[in-house]
């Protein structure tokens, strides 16, 4: 069989017994892209040269008698929004085209060091606001159950990767959603480790304070062994959380939640999400029912405010964070004809290199922060943002993990909410609050939606520094659902060829 349609621990496994080399495994995935990426548009950069001399590095080890590292030789694809020395990085914007960055991030860093072979540079989102990938200055990524629809945002293009069987494992950033919901919706698993736990040095920064890189793949068991590879105190990124990293991978394969409190959020399941997702969720919570988990009801009455408080948190730090952008640094240059002034340089490369949702953004941020009304918007969504954290300690007093659907509906059709930024904003209602509170998340598949045959998503909330609990939760129920099912839910899926 094809290494593309087997698990990272499975590749893991096959290229320690020597069934199979590393450059093998890397050019199944290198042929994989170049058969089905034209449709799926994942990648904006394949680094067939550089996957294949990781490759041959890692066999050279192997076969020189070297112990490695568990996930070495393993290929990946990497959100173009994280630095990687010599790899053109773009954030899916106009602005950063051509621009090749002198280093390494330090999740870039780990990845090397732990003898991951990345592939290449997944679409995105521009500077990753969005929720569908359409905001990409190069065109969207197609959601590889459906290529009509989209793959989520802003890392639609991992998560296509992942479903498509492109690559097993991927690296995406969320800020607000963007690693659950491009999950929740082609059927794959990602999370959002808590706010520290993994380094931001080299993460092009889009709101500081709420950004967070994660793993993504297929299974629980391969997200916990990429969050391993990852994690850790970088004395590089000032809120990175010095402590030692958790057991995920020994959570994820406890398979027991018996004695276990899981919390529904009351506010995050009623009212607007789709019969498909709710009637999903619900037979999740009678599996880990089954599984020996007591379910109580929690309530977070704040929640209801937290996406009105990220829309002015997240701009005002993007207005700030994206002011870097000034044709003097990175990036495109436009109209520097020795006779303009510098500021006429600058304002012609910020319209030319900026897309219209970007653009919205520093708008709405710098309204938001200028003097005046500074109290009356970002001081009040600071205050709420306080107000949630106080909503989530509440909960946890009452349950170990909290658990939602990650998402209102499954994948939309491309086009569909791209001229309503608040229909595209109210995708993240169930993903956000965990941001604002800077706590762990994590999503995984829970079957499909009767009415339209597409993947819903079953997120899991842990307490900060409590990510292996999300594991546990999360093995514990996919094995369930597994025997249930019988197979993989991404083993059927559809328009590709899967096995
Ligand atoms: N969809 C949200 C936004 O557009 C979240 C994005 C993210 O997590 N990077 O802001």
């Amino acid at each position: 069989m094809s290494s593309i349609f087997k698990s990272a621990s499975e590749i893991a496994n096959s290229l320690t017994a020597g069934d199979v080399t590393a450059v093998e495994v890397a050019q199944e995935h290198l042929d994989r892209i170049a058969a089905v990426d034209t449709d799926v548009h994942a990648f904006l950069h394949v680094d067939t040269a550089g996957a294949l001399a990781q490759a041959a590095a890692i066999d050279k080890r192997r076969a020189a008698g070297e112990k490695l590292p568990a996930l070495a030789g393993v290929p990946l694809a990497l959100k173009d929004v994280m630095t990687q020395e010599g790899i053109p990085t773009t954030c899916g914007s106009k602005m950063l085209e051509g621009w090749r960055p002198p280093y390494d991030s330090t999740v870039v860093a780990k990845l090397k060091a732990n003898g991951v072979v990345i592939l290449g540079k997944t679409n995105m989102d521009e500077f990753a606001m969005g929720s569908s990938t359409e905001n990409s200055a190069y065109g969207p990524t197609h959601n590889p159950w459906d290529l009509t629809r989209i793959p989520g945002g802003s890392g639609g293009g991992s998560a296509a990767a992942l479903a498509s069987f492109e690559a097993p494992l991927a690296i995406g950033t969320d800020t607000g959603g963007s690693i659950r919901q491009p999950a929740a919706v082609t059927g794959t698993v990602g999370v959002k480790p808590t706010y520290g736990a993994v380094s931001r040095y080299g993460l092009v920064a889009f709101s500081s304070s709420l950004d967070q890189a994660g793993p993504c793949a297929r299974n629980v068991l391969d997200t916990a062994l990429l969050h391993e590879a990852i994690a850790g105190y970088d004395p590089k990124d000032s809120t990175s959380i010095n402590a030692p990293v958790g057991k995920m991978v020994e959570a994820a394969k406890k398979l027991d939640v018996k004695g276990m409190k899981i919390g529904i959020v009351k506010e995050l399941s009623g009212d607007g999400y789709q019969a498909g997702v709710k009637a999903r969720f619900n037979e999740a919570i009678e599996a880990l029912v089954s599984a020996g988990a007591e379910i109580v009801e929690v309530s977070a009455p704040n929640f209801e405010y937290a996406l009105a408080a990220y829309y002015l948190i997240a701009p005002s730090e993007c207005s700030s964070n994206l002011a870097r952008f000034d044709s003097m640094r990175y990036g495109i240059r436009v109209g520097d004809d020795g006779v303009k002034s510098a500021e006429e340089v600058m304002r012609m490369t910020r319209e030319l290199g900026f897309g219209k949702e970007v653009k919205r953004r520093i708008i709405l941020g710098t309204y938001a922060l200028s003097s005046g009304y500074y109290d009356a918007y970002y001081g009040s969504a600071q205050k709420v943002r306080t107000l949630i954290k106080q909503d989530f300690d509440a909960a946890f007093a009452k349950a170990d993990v909290l658990v939602s659907p990650t998402c209102p509906t499954t994948a939309f059709k491309i086009g569909e909410k791209a001229n309503d930024p608040l229909a595209m904003y109210l995708n993240d209602i169930a993903t956000i609050p965990v941001n604002m509170a800077g706590i762990g998340g994590m999503s995984l598949p829970c079957g499909l939606a009767e009415e339209d045959g597409l993947p819903v998503g079953f997120q899991i909330m842990s307490p900060a520094m409590r990510d292996e609990l999300m594991y546990q939760v999360g093995g514990t129920l996919e094995a369930a659902l597994l025997s249930k099912w019988g197979k993989p839910l991404l083993s059927s899926a559809p328009a590709l060829g899967a096995k």
